[in-house]
């Protein structure tokens, strides 16, 4: 499959590696929204949160755990977790993934 996330997941692309357990991986955004911008994807893919099925409940979880554990290693205690579902909602690649963002004040309603 054409799917630049499943390639990095693979290592056919590379990236900033922040972190990586059997299921789960994450790296740097290409483009920061904030000074800490960290996409956290599962290995297996998903188009988007929508497409999810009750089988990938224990994986969308771990997704959530991975972020714990960044914030935890990098001491981060003021972040926001942000997936977004479709184009218009901003959604550009089409395997699922959480924004991991810190290190500046983020505001909110996000807008
Ligand atoms: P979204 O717009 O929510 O689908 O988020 C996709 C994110 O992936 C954007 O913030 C991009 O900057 C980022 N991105 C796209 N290609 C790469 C890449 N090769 N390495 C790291 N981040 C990427
Ligand atoms: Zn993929």
């Amino acid at each position: 499959m054409d799917c630049v996330f499943c390639k990095i997941a693979s290592g056919e692309i590379n990236s900033k590696i922040i972190f990586e357990n059997e299921d789960v991986i994450a790296f740097n955004d290409l483009n920061p929204q904030a000074p800490t911008h960290i996409l956290i994807v599962p290995k297996r893919h998903i188009d988007s949160l929508i497409k999810a099925k009750e089988e990938d409940i224990e994986l969308l979880g771990k997704i959530q755990y991975a972020a714990k554990l960044i914030a935890e290693k990098f001491k981060i205690e003021h972040f926001r977790l942000v997936a977004n579902n479709g184009s218009k909602a901003g959604q550009s690649v089409f395997h699922i993934h959480y924004h991991f963002l810190s290190g500046r004040r983020l505001m909110w309603p996000p807008g």
